[in-house]
């Protein structure tokens, strides 16, 4: 499946935001935002300041934005959102709802992997179980009592128990119940507008797929 493989500090610097897509280096110092919170390329610096976008630009930029986000591409996305269009309900809310619901987003919220990406390499790679199945689907929907949980390679490694201790701290969406001793999560309800806890106005993607 094609992923993005270039630099995904540069696209936090281009949407002027941390993405969190590089697991505990977000989080500290090293962070590229925190070094150079500017657009990258050679007219970053005195590029065009996002407040000032207007219409289509700020469409796109927050298309792009939540597309990034969650370490898809343009393809996978669209898809999503024509999806979305088709069922009941406010289509941008449901798009939100698609997003959270994928298996690997739902591996990340519960702490097995410290970033999209590290939690969809763990679905890649077989490490993920849903209701004790194994499944290798990234965008894999989960429901209301589906069961989330590890293989037991996965559960002995170092890098997955130091991620379930950070989101200890952090705590997951209510949506959501962890169980870190077992490493295994259970999907309580659908996701609500308010579990998306990253500032997204989903109201401009449908603007601007309806172009
Ligand atoms: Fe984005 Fe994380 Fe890189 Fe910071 S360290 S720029 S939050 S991916």
């Amino acid at each position: 499946m094609a992923r993005y493989i270039g630099s995904v500090c540069r696209l936090c610097r281009r949407e002027g935001m941390k993405l969190f897509l590089k697991g505990d280096r977000c989080f500290t110092e090293k962070c590229a935002i925190e070094k150079r919170n500017y657009a990258p390329g050679q007219h970053g610096k005195g590029g065009r300041v996002k407040s000032k976008l207007q219409g289509y630009g700020l469409q796109l930029r927050e298309k792009q934005k939540t597309k990034r986000l969650y370490g898809m591409l343009e393809g996978q996305f669209a898809l999503t959102f024509d999806r979305a269009t088709q069922e009941k309900g406010v289509s941008g809310e449901v798009l939100l709802q698609k997003l959270e619901r994928r298996l690997d987003n739902v591996v990340y919220r519960l702490g097995f992997g410290s970033s999209r990406a590290q939690a969809r390499q763990l679905v890649r790679h077989g490490h993920v179980r849903v209701n004790e199945k194994k499944l290798n689907i990234p965008s894999f929907q989960v429901k209301p009592g589906d069961v989330v949980s590890l293989g037991s390679r996965a559960t002995k490694n170092a890098l997955v128990a130091a991620s379930v201790e950070a989101v200890k701290g952090r705590g997951v969406p209510k949506w959501l119940d962890l169980d870190a001793a077992a490493m295994r999560g259970k999907v309580l309800s659908l996701p609500a507008r308010d579990d998306v806890n990253f500032p997204i106005q989903e109201q401009l993607i449908v603007e601007l797929y309806s172009k």
